[in-house]
């Protein structure tokens, strides 16, 4: 922040704005500090053991279980982050798996934490539909450093209004929010569902990609953007390809699916 007199000040600068004393700015960030650390989770989201370090409890998780995610170290499309064999890899186009190479998706990179398998997906359904919200934090936290493409901007799959008022949160946007927050990017939700479908869930694979089309409409133009889209989980990857289709359509120059976890092959 630059004061009146030019000098540049942060919120809690050391020296006097001519206003507050010193001494008070400074107690005011010790406190601040002390806050923020009291608030940040005791116990792992997976394990539920203390945790000890401030890194660890600043990632929400402890070390073992970070390290131990399902599937977390598998080869993957670096399209659709499905996991393939590392014995399949030199048959692959350079890229990606045989059903990208086939039929390319809209989107062109998944950034997945994990498989969609225990531990991860009881934690995933605890923050959804335990409505524990704070387990968006280390999902989120993870998620902020496996980023390794240029983005200008990032969005959440949305819920429809219907949804989003019988959950009261879309658990996406506290992902999205949460790596924002961690990389300094910008975050919106341009994107709107235009109907209330049934969960995908419940629905056969096959049906899936008929009855998204035109599910999504956005509200604003990304001429030229680069845009992750945040989701907490990938399944059939339907729903994140017409949610690309619709950015895209929309002028989004790149689009990159950012997903706690991915649902395994059958
Ligand atoms: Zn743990
Ligand atoms: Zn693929």
């Amino acid at each position: 922040m630059i004061s009146r007199n030019g000098r540049f000040t942060t919120h809690f600068a050391t020296q006097s704005t001519g206003t507050v004393p010193a001494r008070i700015l400074a107690a005011l960030a010790e406190r601040t500090e002390a806050l923020t650390h009291s608030l940040l989770p005791r116990c792992c989201a997976l394990c539920t053991l203390p945790l000890e370090h401030p890194d660890e409890r600043r990632a929400g998780w402890c070390a073992p279980c970070a390290d131990s995610l399902p599937g977390g170290d598998a080869r993957r499309c670096p399209i659709c982050a499905i996991p393939v064999a590392t014995s399949a890899a030199p048959t692959m186009r350079p890229g990606s798996c045989p059903t990208c190479t086939r039929d390319p998706p809209p989107f062109a990179r998944t950034i997945a934490l994990a498989d969609y398998a225990p531990p991860l997906d009881r934690l995933i359904l605890a923050m959804k539909f335990g409505r524990v919200v704070a387990l968006a934090r280390p999902l989120g936290a993870a998620l902020a450093e496996r980023i390794d493409c240029p983005l200008d901007l990032l969005v959440p799959v949305p819920l429809s209004p219907a949804r989003l008022a019988e959950r009261g949160f879309n658990q996406a946007w506290l992902i999205c929010r949460e790596i924002a927050r961690r990389r300094a990017m910008r975050a919106a939700t341009p994107l709107l569902r235009t109907r209330h479908d049934p969960p995908q869930s419940l629905q056969p694979l096959a049906q899936r990609a008929p009855n998204l089309r035109g599910a999504f409409a956005c509200a604003r133009d990304l001429s030229g953007l680069r845009v992750g889209i945040v989701d907490d989980v990938m399944t059939s990857g339907a729903t994140l390809a017409e949610a690309a289709r619709t950015l895209k359509s929309a002028g989004a120059a790149f689009v990159a699916n950012i997903v706690a976890a991915r649902t395994p092959p059958p």
